[in-house]
Formats: structure tokens, sequence, C-alpha cells
């Protein structure tokens, strides 16, 4: 998990930071999951293979191919069975989108998926949890691993969009590799220093998140490069939720000269009080789970202050430290078993291209409002508290919120 901040480095961050940040990932440990999952629910495999695997425990493969339970959805674990399945449509003339996951999926992740087939003749979902994008300090071992979960929500959700005649297409495939197919020549390793082949987006990749997550965005270029190269998608869905995680792949599209549209799905939130969807927030119980929008909340007041003609950034700012503050004072008032503890990296406002620090919000290019927060371990556990997935670690919560150019779109 990443540094933190408290009040003071809140200021810190506002009145002296003139650089940015952000991330998301998609590690983790599709084939740590396979195969612990093999291991608890199927017999004797002699010799494991993932087709064996998936075939015998949560997939079929009718005719040598195999697909989702009860649906026609490919399951593909090999980069040749992606070229393969990929050829025909490429002659086709039929459009391939792709929307690359870590699994864990969620409504946000869902709705990408809808919008990529309402956009395209064939989507191609990846789960994959790259370790590339985890530093060694970072939650890789304990990230959510939900493969049956997801199964069912992506057959289920492929049935929805069968029977909605406003689809171009459906989930033609879920691409679920090792991570031994997607680094043939060996894993590099997790440390800052590892030598291996990577793709690293600069500077803008070493802004805000990846001040603080130093390997991620290396980490995140380099696993899109590989999908991009092998599912040569015509689309490429992702989430706003992750914004300077969407301005690296358009970068990495743009100066490698790849021949794919980046899509950008606006992030889904908690109906009641929008906390931002993500496959972390399942780390972190009740009583952190209330005080989890403290972030938002800061982020929507900055934004308040946008709206009402600020353009400033110490003014806009100030309106995000206001609620940070109310909601720490509040917190600290409270005995240690319902308290709630957290810690600010960074909020920031930058500009909309390069992710760099702003002084001033030109109106007519707006801004990114942006924030990281550490919901730190509850200090003391009531009796049969819930305290969330792997007994509640810190947990680093990201959000975002566009700052709309004059005459533009609202969120
Ligand atoms: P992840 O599995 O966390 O790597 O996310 C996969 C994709 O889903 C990324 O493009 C994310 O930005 C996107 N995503 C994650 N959470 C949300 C959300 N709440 N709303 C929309 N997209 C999301």
């Amino acid at each position: 998990m990443p540094p933190t901040a408290n009040a003071a480095a809140l200021i810190r961050h506002t009145v002296l930071l003139r650089p940015a940040i952000i991330t998301t990932a998609f590690s983790k440990t599709f084939p740590m999951t396979t195969s612990r999952a093999v291991s608890r629910s199927c017999t004797v495999i002699p010799k494991v293979t993932s087709r064996t695997m998936a075939s015998s425990c949560s997939s079929s493969s009718k005719g040598g191919l195999e697909k989702l339970p009860s649906s026609p959805v490919r399951l593909l674990r090999t980069t040749s069975s992606v070229r393969l399945w990929r050829r025909p449509h490429l002659l086709d003339h039929r459009t391939v989108a792709l929307v690359p996951t870590m699994g864990a999926l969620h409504s946000g992740h869902l709705s990408l998926i809808r919008r990529a087939a309402r956009e395209n003749h064939h989507v191609v979902v990846s789960i994959y949890v790259n370790p590339a994008q985890f530093g060694i300090s970072e939650d890789l071992d304990s990230y959510p691993q939900t493969w049956d979960s997801d199964v069912a929500q992506l057959v289920k959700l492929d049935r929805e969009l069968a029977d909605d005649g406003d689809n171009l297409g459906r989930i033609s495939a879920v691409f679920a590799p090792s991570t031994k197919e997607m680094y043939p020549g060996g894993f590099p390793g997790q440390e800052v220093d590892s030598k291996g082949s990577f793709v690293t987006i600069t500077p803008v990749g070493e802004l805000l998140e990846g001040r603080t997550r130093p390997t991620f965005f290396r980490g995140v270029a380099t696993v899109c490069m590989k999908l991009f190269n092998v599912v040569q998608p015509e689309r490429v869905y992702f989430g706003q939720k992750d914004v300077q995680q969407t301005v690296v792949i358009k970068r990495l599209v743009r100066d490698f000269l790849m021949p794919i549209e980046v899509v950008v799905g606006r992030t889904e939130r908690d109906e009641k009080d929008g906390l931002a969807l993500s496959s972390r927030n399942v780390y972190l119980g009740e009583r952190r789970r209330q005080q989890a929008t403290v972030l938002y909340r800061a982020l929507k007041a900055a934004e308040g202050e946008y709206k009402r003609g600020g353009r400033k950034r110490e003014g806009i700012l100030r309106a995000a430290e206001g609620v940070v503050e109310g909601v720490k004072r509040e917190e600290e008032g409270k005995g240690v078993e319902e308290r709630v503890r957290f810690e600010v990296d960074y909020i920031s406002l930058a500009d909309p291209d390069t992710m760099e620090e702003i002084e001033e919000v030109d109106p007519a290019r707006g801004g990114i409002l942006s924030g990281a927060i550490k919901m730190l371990p509850v200090e003391k556990a009531r009796e049969g508290e819930d305290l969330g997935h792997s007994g509640g670690p810190a947990v680093r919560l990201i959000d975002n919120i566009i700052l709309e150019p004059e005459g533009g779109k609202e969120e």
C-alpha cells in the first residue's frame, strides 16, 4: 500500500504540489486463482493444463472449444487461441472491442461491457491480475479473486445483451491468460529497478498515482500493450474512475501509432451515497464503508466551488480540504470502537490532458479534480464486527471529477 498523508500533508499537497497523480490496475492473480480453485474444487487432474482446469471446473468444452458454462461465450487462455479466434472477424470486417479487467467484477465493469456491446460486433473481456502493476508491498496476494462470480455475471450479462435488440454485439470471448502466457520471456519482477521489456509513459505516468505507486503505470502500459497486440481491438473501453489511467492509455495508443479508439465510460457509483464502485471496496467492512465517501464529498465540494465561478486552485482545493477536516474532527471525537481513521494521499487539480497541477482552471479547457485516500484499519473491532475482506487491511481509494469546460457536458 502506498504512503499516505494526514491533514498536514493535505495542506502540503494543496499548497506545494505542482505535480499531479492517479492509477488502477489489472493485475492480479488469475493464474493463482485458477490453481487455487483447482486444488479446492477439482478431483485429480494428472497433468494440469489451463484447458483441463477450465473444462473440469467452470467451463464447458464442446467441440474442443472452451466456453463459459451454459453460454456461447468462448474462454480463451492463450495468445494463439485469441489470434485464431480474431482472424475471421478481421476478414469479415467485424469490429472487436476489448474491456480489460482484473476480475472481481462489479457494475462498473459491466457498464463498460454494455457500452462496448452497443458499439461493436464482438466484445472480448480480459480478466488478468497483472503482477507488474502492483508494487512489492501492495495487495497483490489479497486482491479479491472471484472467478465463479465473475463468470456468472458475464453469462447473465451476455444473455441480457442477446435479448436487447439495440446491441450490435455481445460478449464473444473472455481472455484469461496466465502470467507465463503474458510474460513469455519470464516475469521481470515488481521492483522499481526490475529489468525487462516494459512500456513507460512519462511524464504523465510519474505524476499523482505514479508518484505514490512508481511501478503502477509501467505495469498498466506494459500489460495493455500486450493485450492490445493479442486481441487487436478496434476499440478499448476504460473507466473514468481511473482517470489518469485513461490519459496514459490514450498516450500509449497515440505515441505507438496503434489503430485503436480509446473509449472512456463514466464512473459507476453506489446509488445511495455516491461511493465509486471498486473491487477494493470489499476490504472496507461496514464501519469504514460509511466514511469511505469522504473523498467523493471533498471532490464534490471542490466542484461546487468551480461551479459557483471559482477558478483559482487555492479556493477550489480549500473547499475539499474543509470537508476532509470536518470528517476528521467528527471521527476524532468518537471512541476506538466507533471511529474511522484515514489519511489523504493527495487531492489534485490538474490539466485534463497532461495531469500537471494547475494554478487556475481555464474554463475553455476545464480540469480534473482527483484524489487518493488511505482508509486505515480499525483500531479496535466491536464484538462480531465485519471488518471486511482479508480482515480489513488499509485500503487505498481513488476518485475523480471532471471539471467540464464551459459549454461542455456535466458528469
Ligand atoms: P480493474 O478491474 O479495477 O482494473 O478495472 C477494469 C476497468 O474497469 C478499468 O478501466 C476501470 O477504470 C474500470 N472501472 C473500475 N471501476 C469502475 C467504476 N466504478 N465505474 C466505471 N468503470 C470502472
